[in-house]
């Protein structure tokens, strides 16, 4: 019995058989001595490749720490992060000892002190502690200071999650209350919030993402902060901004930041400040556009059991952006938005390309959007047709696309009014529709008809030119309306001559 519990007691407490050794001063332990990384409180130990960085550098007389989002996810018990290494070594310094352990060094930042080595295959940053001076355009720092006390380098550091430093043999070295941050799940600035976010505005979209991947809370001195420095995210690069809203939007909890955040949302996107607080006057809408947007968010990553595809995200945040700018109401009193869903997809498209994200994103998120009201029956010619449009917007991707396109309806649906939901119903008929078509593979485009150019210019003895396009479009039209089966002798038989 007693075998029994010790050997428990080792497998499930490994924390325990080191509370001892905790309470003792581990910075005085020998050199070499290592304690369980579970004893800090850390999910999974560091990689054979950042302890041989470490090695490399502490054997040559200078003092590495794993940093920053490594020991986050690692304390948080988050999926493993690339390790990042800060030192006292300079950069040139750290590139010799590196070099020397037979890494591959590159010199990827040395503006700032970094270089990244590669080692077993997997890069890893290494950078000298450093400080930043003023900052004069609230984003880049006018200059960077070398330090040699690695506190300094986590004081400048943005958040106290994103501030801590671990070693394998020194411990977790945790200057601002990080890890009982995390553990409180709060994001809270290091040192006087205002300021911080006063330097680089970029961090007020920072904070956001952060709380968002994590499902955390801001601080409440760091979110008055926050707020008050939203508007200088005028001052930053629209390529960033749109990296972290894409980062708050692969979170999954863009429904949280809508509602939550919303100076943020607004400051980062400026089109979605209309939306807030604007009353549909509508009997098919209980909320507001903003609200509905936030509802819409939630619902695909409901139907989707949390994995929407990324432009599925896009769309539901972008859908009803153009409701504000087509309103109009009629002598009922009544609200309406026509057009609203061709305009959205304009504007959907000039905000992702001011925000420099990916080319398909764009066009995939901007046919969801176009499409989102797009009336559709669960019937093969409307699932084709559909399909059609999709392919041409998007080639290559509308069967994928179709799935999204009936989420996204789904997802508005139940979030306008009770008596609309029952609309959703009606979209689970579209989407076995949807699967039967494609099951069938039903043609999308005329490449994947029974046919070819060839066959048209042998059959009709045409000459080759752009006629035998329009051949090929109206056959695929007449497959798509079920006039004809995409199977080679129907199809030839509808471009024959019928015999004299
Ligand atoms: P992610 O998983 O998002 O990459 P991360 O913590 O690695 O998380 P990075 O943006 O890669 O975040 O930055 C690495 C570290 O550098 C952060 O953990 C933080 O300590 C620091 N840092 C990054 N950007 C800033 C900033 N704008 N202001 C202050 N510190 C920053
Ligand atoms: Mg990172």
């Amino acid at each position: 019995m007693s075998r029994r519990r010790g050997r428990i007691c080792q497998k499930v407490l490994p924390n325990r058989a080191h509370a001892g050794i905790l309470s003792i001063n581990h910075f005085s332990r020998r050199k070499g001595e290592r304690v369980s990384f579970a004893s800090y409180g850390l999910a999974y130990d560091l990689p054979s490749h950042a302890l041989s960085v470490l090695s490399a550098l502490e054997g040559a007389g200078y003092e590495a720490w794993a940093v920053g989002g490594w020991v986050r996810d690692a304390l948080a018990g988050a999926p493993a992060h690339d390790v990042d290494v800060t030192t006292s070594a300079p950069w040139q310094e750290s590139e010799r000892v590196l070099k020397a352990a037979g890494f591959a060094v590159h010199e990827t930042g040395t503006a700032h002190g970094t270089v990244t080595a590669v080692v077993g295959g997997e890069p890893i940053e290494v950078t000298t502690y450093r400080v930043e001076g003023t900052y004069s355009d609230h984003r880049h720092p006018d200059e960077v200071r070398f330090v040699t006390d690695v506190r300094e380098d986590l004081a400048r550091r943005d958040f106290t999650i994103n501030a801590m430093a671990y070693h394998p043999e020194r411990g977790l070295l945790d200057p601002f209350g990080g890890k009982e941050d995390l553990a409180r799940h709060v994001i809270r600035a290091v040192g006087e919030p205002a300021a911080r976010f006063e330097e680089d505005a970029l961090r007020v979209l920072r904070a956001v993402r952060f709380a968002a991947r994590m499902g955390f809370t801001v601080e409440e001195r760091t979110h008055e902060a926050l707020i008050a420095a939203a508007p200088s995210l005028a001052n930053i690069a629209q390529e960033r901004i749109g990296q972290e809203l894409d980062g708050i939007i692969a979170s999954g909890r863009m429904a949280w930041a809508l509602l939550a955040e919303t100076e943020v949302l607004c400051a980062a996107v400026p089109e979605i400040t209309a939306m807030v607080g604007f009353d549909q006057h509508s009997p098919f809408h209980a909320y507001t556009v903003l609200e509905h947007t936030a509802r819409v968010c939630r619902a695909v990553e409901e139907f989707t059991a949390g994995v929407p595809a990324h432009a599925l995200r896009w769309a539901a945040l972008l859908h009803d952006i153009a409701k504000p700018v087509t309103f109009t109401l009629d002598d009922k009193g009544r609200g309406h938005f026509y057009g609203h869903p061709r305009e959205g997809a304009k504007m959907a498209e000039t905000i992702m390309r001011r925000l420099a994200l990916p080319k398909e994103l764009i066009s995939q998120t901007v046919v969801l959007v176009r499409l989102h009201d797009h009336y559709m029956m669960p019937t093969a010619r409307s699932i084709r047709r559909t399909l059609v449009k999709l392919e041409k917007a998007c080639p290559g991707h509308a069967y994928a696309l179709i799935y999204q396109l009936i989420d996204l309806k789904r997802s508005d649906a139940v979030s306008k009014v009770p008596s609309a939901a029952h609309y959703a119903v009606e979209v689970d008929a579209l989407t076995s529709a949807a699967r039967r078509e494609i099951r069938h593979r039903a043609p999308v485009k005329v490449s994947q008809l029974a046919i070819s150019g060839r066959d048209v210019l042998e059959t009709t003895g045409m000459a080759p030119g752009p006629d035998v396009g329009m051949v090929l479009d109206s056959l695929l039209n007449a497959v798509m309306n079920g006039e004809v089966d995409n199977e080679r002798e129907a199809l030839l038989r509808e471009i024959s001559f019928p015999d004299e």
